[in-house]
């Protein structure tokens, strides 16, 4: 009997004895997978008026170009109104002050992406840890992904991004005309057992980063109490960006 048949065999021989009431996919889960997730308090996050901390250090690090037509514009972490973050969620009707607050906004980090599925050139993929990547060099342009990301969290270069950047940060790829891009969760960071730009940059700590596999992370506290919400959960999608009003 293959390995795999007799462990099967003795996890289904406890469940049915009783002994074991875990959903199948903890069995076999490995406990020291991470999962990585963020947490943005507005309430924190909207102390400041116009700040831009997170954004500025996000940009910086990561050679995103300040292109001046809006048409053209590369972002990976923004600030959008709160209805058109939330907008049809219900928030609104509850909280007359929800209406005029500003939200940051940045990819979610999918549990299940649409935009993985329909990258005809796996040039975007999700790793073990949730954390939804780019490769630019697979990057045919096609933008399926951005068709079906129900967050608009990409941008397409429409030109070579490299002259509109204010200083080219050495240690990080820039991109060329015609591939999308997107946040990382700072993955280059987090191989060095540091936070991300964004929440490294937040005086307010408005931004909370962790592991939601690890019962002691930050993340898994603060969600653990207080409400938090998500952007259209009823999609299936699961983000991992998770906002506390
Ligand atoms: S937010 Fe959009 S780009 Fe990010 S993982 Fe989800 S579907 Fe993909
Ligand atoms: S634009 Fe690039 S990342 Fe997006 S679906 Fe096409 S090949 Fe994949």
């Amino acid at each position: 009997m293959s390995m795999d048949r007799r462990k099967f065999l003795k996890i289904t021989g406890l469940s049915l004895a009783g002994l074991t009431i875990q959903p199948a996919f903890r069995l076999f889960s490995k406990p020291e997978q991470k999962r990585w997730a963020m947490v943005i308090n507005l309430n924190a996050c909207s102390k400041k008026d116009g700040c831009r901390d997170c954004i500025d250090a996000c940009h910086r690090l990561h050679n995103v170009p300040d292109l001046a037509n809006p048409k053209d514009e590369v972002k990976w972490i923004w600030n959008a109104p709160f209805e058109r973050v939330f907008g049809g969620q219900g928030y609104t009707t509850l909280n007359e002050v929800l209406k005029n607050r500003s939200v940051l906004v940045l990819c979610n980090h999918c549990e299940n992406p649409p935009c993985v599925k329909v990258c005809p050139t796996k040039a975007t993929w999700k790793r073990e840890d949730g954390i939804v990547m780019m490769d630019y060099h697979r990057c045919i342009g096609c933008r399926y992904c951005m068709a079906a990301c129900p967050y608009g969290a990409r941008s397409f270069n429409w030109k070579d991004p490299r002259p509109s950047i204010n200083e080219i940060n050495m240690d990080f790829p820039t991109r060329m005309k015609g591939v999308v891009e997107k946040c990382n969760f700072c993955e280059e960071r987090l191989a060095k057992n540091l936070l991300p730009a964004c929440v490294e940059a937040c005086k307010e700590k408005g931004l909370i980063f962790g592991d939601l596999n690890a019962t002691d992370s930050d993340v898994r506290k603060i969600l653990k109490s207080k409400f938090s919400i998500l952007r259209k959960p009823h999609l299936g999608t699961e983000p991992k960006v998770y906002y506390i009003l």
